[in-house]
């Protein structure tokens, strides 16, 4: 295998906590939910990398409002892939449940994942074990953060539940591109959740260290996030008793209703 055909993903930081992922392969690009123009073609410039495709996940403005003025400035015919619930600005193609997304430059194949939730037309997009993917990779927008999930702006608990189950059964080793740097007031909540997980107690210094040094904690992986994020552990012991005990309630019979607590909780934590 060609080492420079390899694909890169790269962090464009915007507004106060967004990150805007670049893939690319050197010299063809695709950028995911561009909120902000500027720091996206500043980027684009900066590493001389072609705009290929844009992919969108959801409606929210921090995800969509720089795709017009990127499409202006760059003066380029480029599909805009985005999912056919939203009414996305400049979005070409609308994609649902299972769709491949095939992109010969950089050269990658995506699959849909239909994720509702923080939004109801939400979409991830999963890309498995191809030639120039060494890991698995997921960008799946506001559904999943690293230690967290998104708010149920437009979902309910259990559409946010089946979305983050279809998570959990990709592999574990698949890298997670999230759109915000929320991990450390995460994992704050996570720890009045599971104050005894270590797993999430030696992440809680790791991701410390790391934004002291103003790295980002992104991404994430699934077997990760499956150790130590409340969200994705609506099924474990420690996770359903603090459920109860915060809501007072004797049974709560599935995870859907143990993160329908534990969301709640976080909302005005
Ligand atoms: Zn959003």
């Amino acid at each position: 295998m060609d080492k420079n055909t390899l694909l890169q993903v790269w962090p464009i930081p915007a507004f106060d906590d967004n990150y805007i992922w670049c893939i690319h392969d050197g010299s063809s690009a695709l950028v995911v939910d561009p909120g902000d123009a500027v720091p996206t073609l500043a980027y684009l410039r900066a590493n001389n990398l072609t705009l290929k495709g844009i992919l969108i996940t959801h409606h929210h403005a921090d995800h969509t409002g720089g795709i017009l003025q990127i499409l202006q400035n760059l003066g380029i015919d480029i599909p805009v892939y985005g999912p056919v619930g939203d009414d996305i600005p400049g979005r070409t193609v609308a994609v649902m449940q299972d769709d491949k997304v095939e992109i010969p430059s950089p050269r990658m194949s995506l699959k849909v994942f239909e994720v509702p939730g923080h939004t109801l037309s939400h979409i991830a997009y999963f890309a498995n074990m191809q030639a120039n993917v060494v890991e698995p990779m997921l960008f799946c927008g506001d559904t999943l953060f690293a230690s967290g999930c998104g708010r149920l702006f437009e979902g309910t608990p259990t559409q946010m539940s089946e979305s983050l189950g279809k998570f959990a059964a990709l592999p574990k080793n698949t890298l997670v591109y999230c759109t915000h740097e929320y991990t450390l007031s995460n994992i704050r909540f996570a720890l009045a959740v599971e104050p005894n997980n270590l797993n999430l107690l030696s992440w809680a210094d790791q991701a410390k260290s790391l934004r002291e040094q103003g790295l980002p904690t992104l991404p994430t992986t699934i077997g990760q996030e499956l150790q130590v994020n409340p969200f994705m552990r609506c099924d474990q012991a420690e996770v359903i008793a603090m459920a109860k005990e915060i809501s007072g309630q004797a049974e709560l019979p599935t995870p859907a209703h143990v993160l329908a607590v534990i969301r709640a909780w976080k909302d005005r934590f």
